[in-house]
């Protein structure tokens, strides 16, 4: 049992007195969840400890960041190698020339910007759509995240393919005036937007495998279906694949779809993994469309630390190391992890939903399919936070949120495994006490 979180408490304290709700990222607070978050001090493998000493068995690992586990020692001696030589000399350096080539080979991009964080990403991703078709209209899906894009944090307006309202206070109206917010998975609302505003839609912009409403898989040819729209209608199609890429399988999302129905997206957005757990992200597609880029045209983009020779570098070591055999543990620990999840809330008469996505996966406390946002919502997020708590105290640490994909790593080795499987009946038994 992990019932000593007095250092936890003490940070959390100083935290918030400097810091809003005392993180940098929302979701670490534990709201969805209630109590606190717990520090961490170090992680190894699969393995997180935190500044009081307890261990936990990682099911975040850095909002899937982290494919080969904390602490991969080649990738460690890779940074440590870097920072040696310095951290940033604000040039052109070989490991984003190399890292740019990996990234090449492995998606069906032409050519790619280097940038900072996912956000930036999607941001600038949209950015060239709009300067590339000079339209201005994106089609984005409710539940959908592509970071906190201004136009991206719209809500879905009232009624068929009407503009968007802004998703929180900050974001004039006006951001979200030429955002549409469609259904996801609902081909009729797309085609119902392209009839009324086709000509007007710079491009629709999509999770490859929504894993931020929980994970919700694309039913099959619906990817195939945005891309063939867009294509007929003169709008770029842009695949998200932010947490799908270089995780999801060795080719993201787009190789349990695209690479074999035949179709690419026009733009393609990358981070978390191809960063290696530092801060990098990428924006990548059609070389005609990205030549329309800064300095090569006149759509303008930039960053000081894009591209920087650590982050490429730990991205580089990452990418090298994730070879087959990497992919197919990490496909049988998910496989393992989330059967015995649904067995466990079986038998303890829990309504839930097992959904994966390649190696990505996400139980939902709710007795329906989910294919939509709004399916995601019917959650029982109490019977959640009962879990969640259970499965903490037994040293898991899941993501603390309902809506999010649990994600695994190559580093967790059979010991880990039985740990989780070991609290899950306990785990199960509280949300159904709830
Ligand atoms: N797109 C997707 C699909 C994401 O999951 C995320 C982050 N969870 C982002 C974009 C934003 O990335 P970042 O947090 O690095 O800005």
């Amino acid at each position: 049992m992990t019932d000593r979180t007095t250092r936890s408490e003490a940070l959390f304290e100083r935290a918030r007195a400097v810091t809003p709700g005392g993180v940098n990222s929302p979701v670490r607070a534990f709201n969805a969840v209630g109590g606190t978050p717990r520090f961490i001090a170090s992680g190894q493998g699969a393995w997180l400890t935190d500044v009081d000493g307890n261990r936990y068995v990682d099911l975040v690992c850095s909002w899937g960041a982290l494919l080969l586990g904390h602490a991969h020692p080649e990738v460690q001696a890779a940074i440590a190698a870097a920072v040696s030589r310095g951290t940033s000399y604000g040039t052109p350096t070989e490991p984003e020339v190399e890292l740019a080539e990996e990234i090449v080979r492995r998606t069906p991009v032409d050519k790619v910007r280097f940038v900072s964080s996912g956000t930036e990403a999607t941001m600038s991703a949209i950015r060239l759509a709009r300067g590339f078709t000079g339209r201005d209209v994106v089609v984005k899906f409710a539940g959908c995240y592509h970071g906190h894009v201004d136009s991206l944090l719209a809500a879905a307006g009232s009624g068929l393919a009407t503009f968007a309202l802004p998703g929180t206070p900050g974001v004039p109206a006006s951001s979200t005036a030429l955002t549409l917010v469609l259904p996801y998975n609902d081909r009729e609302e797309v085609a119902a937007a392209f009839a009324e505003h086709g000509d007007r839609i710079a491009c629709v912009i999509t999770e490859a495998a929504p894993g931020n409403m929980g994970v919700v898989s694309p039913l099959p040819g619906f990817n195939a279906y945005l891309a063939e729209t867009c294509t007929a209608h003169g709008a770029l199609f842009i695949s998200d694949e932010v947490m799908t890429g270089f995780r999801a399988s060795r080719l993201g999302q787009w190789g349990l779809d695209g690479a074999s129905e035949g179709w690419k997206p026009d733009l393609m957005t990358f981070g978390k993994v191809m960063g290696g757990g530092l801060p990098a992200a990428a924006f990548g597609g059609r070389a005609d469309v990205m030549a329309h880029l800064a300095p090569e045209g006149p759509v303008y983009q930039a960053g000081t630390l894009s591209g920087n020779p650590v982050a490429t570098t730990a991205g580089l070591a990452t990418l090298k190391l994730a070879t087959d055999e990497v992919y197919d543990r990490i496909s049988l620990v998910a496989e393992t992890i989330r059967t015995a999840a649904g067995k466990a809330l079986t038998e303890a008469g829990v309504p839930h939903v097992v959904q994966s996505a390649g190696t990505m996966f996400s139980v939902f406390f709710t007795d329906e399919q989910v294919l939509d946002f709004a399916a995601a919502s019917s959650q029982d997020t109490a019977a959640f936070a009962a879990f969640f708590h259970a499965m903490l105290d037994r040293g898991v640490h899941l993501p603390p949120s309902a809506y999010e994909a649990w994600f695994v790593s190559s580093a967790h080795d059979d010991r880990a495994v039985q740990a989780v499987l070991d609290a899950l009946p306990a785990a199960a038994a509280a949300a159904a006490a709830t």
